[in-house]
């Protein structure tokens, strides 16, 4: 296993083409722009040498049987998905952001299964391939970018049926030592601080869309592969300085990508589907729920964060025993603690595939993502109603630090006499961070936006069997089926 520093090390020696903001990122460990996601991500690896959370962050390797860490892990029961929550919630209480290694560790368990009912009925040899490669990012301890989400063009359209074939990843060649793959990857997570990625399809496929059906791995290095680094809200604060960051150590969410693949060349030993696009939704379906799992995870641990912020700018305010202070706390706890309900449930009704992994119940980790969509938003606007409009309107750090223009700030934004002005300004901007912008968007629409929550919840409920037992209780016989 890597700690942290070791983790930064790796990252040093891969060259992936990174443009941002009309330069080129050569260095992700240390550029502002990427720094923060790096550090957050490190949290990984750190957290595993950490004697306090070893039970959490390290297991035994399901297929060699020696220590790893758990972001490389396949679940092996019930108890791995809960703690895989646990962790999460760990994880984002010390980052209060994003840690993005969880998109290729759900990757991961869902190329296992798919890989192995394509074997079973296709007879083709993705699985043991996959099983391969599992070892070597176990034995490596990498960080793989789950790569799922394509740009996906007009949305009424089928990848076949766009006017651009390339809106979707897409085999344009296959040679006797592998395949040739174009198109791009919208919205990656921790892409450029990861080792590889682990790209897989997004979307029902039909017969005409075989091209489309494919899962490879690919070092985020590669010949033809290029990463566009996407803004977040206020990210050019990196530049400036400390407090106006908010969160300088960690930033705000995933420091996501577009990466587009030109023309990539993957040997055959990274191919772990090629066609078969009968199972394309089946392979969304998995990676999604295990990723919809989380959310109950890390946004809670995001969440506790907020609370922590939004109840400390009541007593730097002076105001922490208001009636109505308290109970908007308790309405951010019960929010926060509903999420985490959802995800733990999900965990403990978790069943063995067939492949011999353990999966998550889909409808109750579908439940807990779209929960997710609408308690975020409503514990950052309770934070927002508690801490004050001031967090929208302060000055600028440079002004608070100058010797003239600070005295002013100090003296008319003091509040609490114990509390400094400086700590008052660092406890909001914080709260600005966690709660606006970029961090609110990803809730909703981070694992998927709530339209496919809501699909899948309809699709997991037997409507029937709910119509049936009102009926019953009603005592309403089914009226016979009247013959023509
Ligand atoms: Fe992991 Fe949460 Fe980030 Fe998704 S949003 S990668 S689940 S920390
Ligand atoms: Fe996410």
């Amino acid at each position: 296993m890597m700690n942290g520093a070791q983790y930064k090390e790796s990252l040093k020696k891969l060259k992936p083409e990174i443009h941002c903001n009309g330069r080129i990122i050569t260095d992700v460990v240390d550029d502002p722009m990427t720094k923060p996601h790096v550090n957050s991500a490190a949290m990984t690896y750190e957290l595993a040498f950490d004697p306090e959370y070893k039970d959490l962050m390290v297991v035994n390797s399901s297929l060699t049987g020696k220590p790893i860490n758990r972001f490389t892990h396949l679940h092996q029961s019930t108890e791995d998905l809960i703690n895989k929550v646990k962790m999460l919630r760990m994880i984002a209480q010390k980052t209060g952001t994003c840690f993005q290694r969880c998109v290729g560790f759900d990757a991961m368990n869902a190329t296992f299964i798919v890989t192995h009912k394509v074997d079973k009925e296709c007879g083709t040899n993705y699985h043991q391939r996959f099983i391969d490669y599992m070892k070597y990012v176990q034995e490596n301890d990498l960080m793989v970018a789950g790569s799922m989400t394509d740009p996906k063009g007009d949305r009424s359209k089928k990848p076949g049926q766009q006017v651009d074939p390339d809106l979707f990843v897409h085999i344009v060649e296959k040679r006797d030592d592998g395949i040739v793959v174009r198109g791009a990857k919208a919205h990656q997570t921790g892409m450029v601080n990861s080792h590889e990625m682990l790209i897989l399809p997004t979307t029902n496929l039909g017969a005409d869309d075989k091209d489309y059906a494919v899962a490879c791995a690919i070092p985020v290095d590669a010949p033809g592969v290029l990463h566009i680094f996407g803004r977040q809200t206020n990210d050019d604060r990196r530049l400036q300085g400390d407090i106006d960051t908010g969160n300088s150590e960690y930033a705000i969410v995933g420091g996501e990508t577009l990466t587009v693949l030109n023309d990539v060349f993957v040997p055959w030993e990274r191919v772990f589907m090629c066609g078969e696009y009968q199972y394309a939704q089946e392979y969304v379906e998995a990676f999604a729920s295990y990723h919809r799992q989380n959310y109950g995870g890390c946004k809670v641990g995001v969440a506790d964060v907020i609370i922590g912020a939004t109840a400390s700018m009541a007593e730097y305010n002076g105001v922490p025993n208001a009636s109505h202070i308290k109970d908007k706390i308790i309405e951010m706890i019960h929010l926060a603690e509903t999420m985490y309900n959802c995800s733990i449930a999900c965990s403990c009704e978790g069943r063995k595939t067939e492949a011999g992994n353990y999966y998550v119940n889909t409808l109750l980790a579908n439940t807990a993502k779209l929960n997710c969509t609408r308690t975020m938003y409503e514990i950052s606007r309770l934070a927002h109603d508690i801490a004050g409009g001031f967090i929208a309107t302060l000055p600028y750090e440079a002004d608070l630090k100058d010797p003239k223009i600070g005295a002013y700030i100090n003296k008319y934004f003091a509040a609490n006499p114990n509390v400094s002005t400086e700590d008052r300004f660092r406890m909001a901007r914080l709260l600005e961070n966690m709660t606006g912008g970029t961090a609110l968007a990803e809730s909703m629409h981070g694992a998927g936006s709530p339209q496919a929550m809501r699909v899948m919840l309809l699709r997991e409920t037997n409507l029937e069997s709910k119509k049936a037992l009102a009926k019953r209780l009603a005592k309403i016989k089914e009226a016979p089926v009247k013959k023509a």
